[in-house]
């Protein structure tokens, strides 16, 4: 099918590659002309702006950094909105639902469906195909999305109304977020205690405090100290916050989640927006006066 795409990072490179390997036909844009070239070198047309992407296509979809340029590229001056082709808007983004529930009301009034799509499972998933897939939308608009979507991973439906997957995201990555901050503080402490990091990791592995910091983001990116894992720390902290906003919406007690925020700003504040969102690590480490590497010889 044809398919607009629009933001070729971390995560909508390889899965706007995918769809170029899977035999769609893509026209695409990104501010960064390095990104976009990796994509025309390989068969896709690239578009001046997202609303001459949106004048070449039906449907568009868009994998952006945050809420402000997500809405900006739909709805903005030269954005989704302005094209006369586009009839559904995918995106891939994690937005949180209030900024989905905005986003589906502006652009329904020119006739352009949203259907959410944000997805989990990292840079390798997205590389591999493997990510979990979350939508929300019509469903007469999502079942012709299939194929596509499979071509990124596990496609749930969550639901018809804007933002249910976004809610689904939201849930999952604050459980992202807080095992990553709970096993730095965990293998901080054994370390302390005089424990080796990797044999914590495989002993966490095999037992009950098993969790994707533990099976992936320590073993690739902490214990080696290459903190390279491809979600930058301003992502991470943008989805903690947005968890905190839409729990408190809906009267949940975020007394864990509040916690766990903190240390994330905190390691926001002593990293940088650019940090990898592992690197939560080093400031559980300068606290605890420690560091978590591994033993192990390369
Ligand atoms: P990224 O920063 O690597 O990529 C964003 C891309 O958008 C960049 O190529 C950038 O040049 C482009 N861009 C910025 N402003 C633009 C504009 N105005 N017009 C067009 N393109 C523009 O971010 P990412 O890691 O790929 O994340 C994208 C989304 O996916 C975020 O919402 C993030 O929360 C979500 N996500 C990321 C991961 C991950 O592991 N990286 C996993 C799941 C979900």
């Amino acid at each position: 099918m044809e398919i607009g795409f629009i933001g070729l990072g971390n995560m909508g490179g390889p899965m706007s590659r995918r769809l170029v390997e899977a035999g769609h036909q893509l026209t695409v844009f990104d501010t960064r002309p390095e990104a976009v070239e990796r994509l025309t070198k390989i068969g896709a047309r690239a578009a001046k702006s997202p609303a001459d992407v949106a004048n070449s296509v039906e449907t568009v979809m868009t994998s952006l950094p945050s809420l402000d340029i997500g809405l900006k590229v739909a709805t903005g001056e030269d954005g989704i909105i302005r094209g006369n082709r586009v009839r559904r808007y995918v995106d891939l983004s994690t937005t949180g639902s209030r900024a989905a529930i905005k986003t589906a009301d502006i652009l329904k009034e020119r006739g352009i469906v949203q259907i959410d799509c944000p997805v989990s499972g990292g840079v390798a998933g997205a590389e591999k195909g493997t990510l979990a897939v979350m939508v929300s939308g019509p469903k007469d608009e999502v079942d012709p999305l299939r194929p596509a979507l499979e071509v990124f991973g596990k496609v749930f439906y969550c639901g018809d109304k804007p933002g249910m997957a976004q809610s689904m995201k939201l849930a999952n990555n604050f459980l992202s977020a807080t095992g990553m901050a709970a096993s730095s503080e965990a293998i901080a402490m054994g370390v302390k205690a005089g424990l080796d990091p990797n044999l914590m990791c495989d002993v966490i592995n095999a037992g009950s405090g098993m969790n994707t910091a533990t099976t992936q983001k320590f073993p690739r990116s902490v214990l080696p100290g290459t903190f390279d894992y491809g979600f930058g720390m301003a992502l991470m902290v943008k989805d903690v916050r947005l968890f905190l906003a839409e729990a408190a919406d809906y009267g949940i007690p975020i007394e864990v989640a509040q916690a766990v925020g903190k240390l994330w700003e905190k390691a926001l504040a002593e990293h940088g927006d650019n940090s990898d969102f592992t690197e939560l690590a080093k400031t559980v480490e300068k606290g605890a006066g420690i560091q978590m590497r591994s033993l192990k010889k390369a």
